[in-house]
């Protein structure tokens, strides 16, 4: 029997040009989850085709939200075709039922201790419509074929997940609701082993704060600081604060840039996000450690917050050009569907639309509390366009020293998207008049 296994993009039509090409980890997960007897084929729909006649018994595709319009039609074009499809991923996980209405089986939460259960009543015709197994034991080792994922020519960074569940439920997130509070961990002998069976030597670790657990992230620091890689990783500045030697091990073991969920500037904001970090001068000085140890900060920032004024974007590009940071994710407020965001704007009737594929961070869907939603939107463009000027990436350059080629080459990728994100400044307009 064979298994096609999809991630799909948002929309075929206009493929992301993105510099920066991860694989999907959760394909190879389900790929070293099936057992021998299957042959199983894994197509990214961001860099492959899908072939709808492609002649496999059992279709399976793993989406988040501003895919999932785009996995629903391929469900339905397959089951047009006589396939049975399995729906997964984050977002059939957070709304099991509106999956069902395009697939035949849904696997809610994580595929381990399922999927096996779930191709055995496939072959045995007994396949139920919902598949699921609350916190999954992460010791459990899932052999993963890192060899063929380095093989995709695409792919320039090999994706390796160390624990899952988050015990902070931060209102824009569902992290917690998907995964649970307790942090789980994959050992880190079986870390160190996929590392090195990759035969790669660049990864990023997409844990959603890999140093959650101080004591598992300097054991696993500590293990894999003598495979001389390079990664990057993301991690929450409250823990990095108080803790220099987690910094310096870090730094140590190959870590090159950070990424760190500043989210917002705005005191008033931060103070309501996040307890540790009670001041943004203490924000200043985490990012004076992360640069000392010479690694590159990559910042989060969203806008939209009900706290957010016009203001807030002036203030947020002035404060990260004066901390000379290396680069920066600029976004919209996405209310997800499985966070407390999405039920508080629901309530008070601010959702502008439900059409998923809006739902990217990138385009405003919702109502915000002190500007309208097109001011929004044009403040987070605007935003973007002056943080990646050259003045800025220039004057940013003297704070980045260390690493001058791999800021620059970064800051170029970023000044590249910000033209591809200015020639579509119309369809913005347009979608937000549409919705
Ligand atoms: S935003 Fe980060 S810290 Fe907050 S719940 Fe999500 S993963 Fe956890």
């Amino acid at each position: 029997m064979t298994i096609l296994l999809i991630s799909p993009t948002v929309d075929a039509e206009k493929r992301t040009n993105k510099g920066l090409m991860i694989p999907q980890l959760a394909l190879y997960i389900l790929e070293g989850l099936t057992p021998e007897r299957f042959d199983v084929e894994v197509i990214e729909e961001e860099t492959q085709e899908v072939n709808l006649e492609h002649k496999c018994d059992l279709v399976a595709i793993s989406c988040m939200t501003a895919n999932a319009p785009r996995a629903y039609q391929l469900c339905d074009d397959f089951q047009k075709r006589g396939k049975t499809v399995v729906l997964g991923g984050v977002h059939p996980t957070i709304l099991p039922d509106e999956a069902l209405l395009h697939a035949n089986a849904v696997v809610i939460g994580e595929a381990e201790g399922v999927w096996e259960t779930l191709l055995c009543d496939f072959e045995n015709n007994t396949l139920k419509q919902k598949y699921h197994n609350p916190n999954p034991d992460l010791e459990k080792y899932v052999r993963k074929d890192f060899r063929k994922i380095a093989s995709k020519r695409l792919f320039n960074i090999i994706p390796i997940l160390t624990t899952r569940g988050c015990p902070y439920n931060c209102d824009f997130c569902c992290v917690t609701n998907l995964f649970g509070q307790k942090i789980r961990h994959i050992s880190v002998e079986n870390v160190v082993r996929d590392i090195k069976e990759s035969k790669a030597k660049v990864f990023i670790f997409l844990d959603d704060n890999i140093i959650g657990n101080p004591a598992y992230a300097k054991a696993l620091f500590r293990a894999i600081k003598p495979l001389k890689i390079k990664w990057v990783g993301q991690a929450s500045i409250s823990l990095l604060v108080g803790d220099d030697e987690l910094i310096r091990l870090a730094a140590e073991s190959g870590c090159q840039s950070l990424f760190l969920g500043i989210e917002s500037v705005s005191v008033k904001q931060l103070l309501s996000m996040r307890k540790s970090i009670k001041e943004i001068q203490h924000l200043e000085r985490a990012f004076k450690k992360v640069k000392k140890m010479g690694i590159l900060i990559h910042a989060s920032i969203v806008f939209g917050f009900d706290d957010d004024t016009k203001e807030i974007f002036d203030e947020t590009v002035q404060f990260l050009v004066r901390n000379k940071v290396s680069t920066v994710s600029f976004n919209v407020l996405t209310p997800y569907p499985g966070t407390k965001v999405y039920e508080k704007l629901k309530n008070e009737d601010r959702l502008i639309t439900t059409d998923w594929k809006y739902y990217d961070h990138n385009t405003v869907v919702f109502k915000p509390k002190n500007m309208t939603p097109l001011e929004l939107q044009m403040g987070k463009i605007n935003a973007r366009k002056k943080f990646y000027s050259k003045t800025s990436v220039l004057k940013r350059l003297l704070g980045n020293w260390y690493k001058p080629f791999v800021y620059l080459s970064m800051n170029l990728g970023h000044m590249k998207q910000v033209k591809v994100e200015s020639s579509r400044v119309a369809n913005l307009k347009t979608n937000l008049l549409r919705q």
